[in-house]
């Protein structure tokens, strides 16, 4: 392993691991705003997903804020709250933990946001030419107009078959020439020039989408979510926004799951 190249985090090719929340690392090197550890699972900024926060834990207990995450050259940059930065120390060993209800919430939008864009493109043949999502929801541009009554139609289909049922969430690879070949892929994602390992997100039957973002693994955790009416773009598209329902403990039997595995 080379220390500017750390492994591929776990979350890229499992879903479970998604849900982890707790790790060990050493940290390799400390360049200015930030760590390198040798391996992580923050999620860093990127794909229209904001990244994930949380804390180090140091060898004496204290522990570090980590405010911002992102790439530098091929390494996660890990920037951290001044409070304690100057503790911490090439080499030294930290237990990072992921501030869950946020990662919690930006799964939940993610997953809402590809099965929305999914039922724009298959019932009316809309591509989503870009998508934002945040802890609180998500919006995506879709490249015309919705025909009248398909916002509603989408939002309904949206709640009643796949948000407050499982429906389950699926990760895989395929090579660019695959995915290319692919018929029924959903009309979402462009793949980047240079791409040559693509990770494909299902969603049941519905959906089939290139990603790197993190996404729950059963539909029912992201609860009904609310649609607002789509905002008209100056070149022709739309712009569709929802919101998630507030995270809140979750009933027994909903399915929900608001806290991670232990
Ligand atoms: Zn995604």
């Amino acid at each position: 392993m080379s220390p500017e190249h750390p492994p591929e985090p776990r979350y890229l090719t499992s879903l479970d691991a998604g849900y982890e929340t707790r790790f060990e690392a050493e940290v390799v090197s400390v360049p200015p705003g930030g760590v390198v550890l040798s391996e992580s699972l923050f999620y860093p900024t990127g794909g229209g997903q904001p990244c994930d926060q949380g804390t180090l834990r140091l060898p004496n207990g204290s522990t570090v804020d980590v405010v911002d995450v992102g790439h530098q050259g091929g390494a996660t940059l890990h920037r951290l709250a001044r409070k304690g930065a100057s503790s911490v120390q090439r080499g030294m060993r930290v237990v990072g933990e992921i501030n869950w209800p946020r990662r919690h919430a930006h799964m939940r939008s993610h997953t809402a946001q590809h099965l929305l864009s999914a039922l724009a493109y298959r019932r009316f043949g809309l591509r989503t030419e870009k998508a934002q999502v945040s802890a609180k929801g998500g919006q995506f541009d879709l490249e015309r107009p919705l025909p009248e009554g398909a916002l509603e139609a989408l939002g309904k289909e949206a709640n009643e078959e796949f948000f407050t049922r499982h429906v389950p969430v699926r990760v895989s690879f395929v090579t660019r020439e695959e995915f290319e070949k692919i018929p029924n892929r959903s009309g979402t994602g462009k793949l980047p020039p240079g791409v040559d390992r693509v990770r494909l997100i299902t969603i049941g039957e519905a959906d089939l989408a290139p990603c790197g973002g993190t996404h729950l693994r059963d539909t029912i955790e992201v609860r009904p979510v609310q649609l607002a009416p789509a905002l008209l773009l100056p070149l022709g598209g739309v712009r569709v926004s929802f919101s998630l329902a507030p995270e809140g403990p979750s009933g027994p039997g909903d399915g929900a799951s608001a806290t991670p595995p232990a």
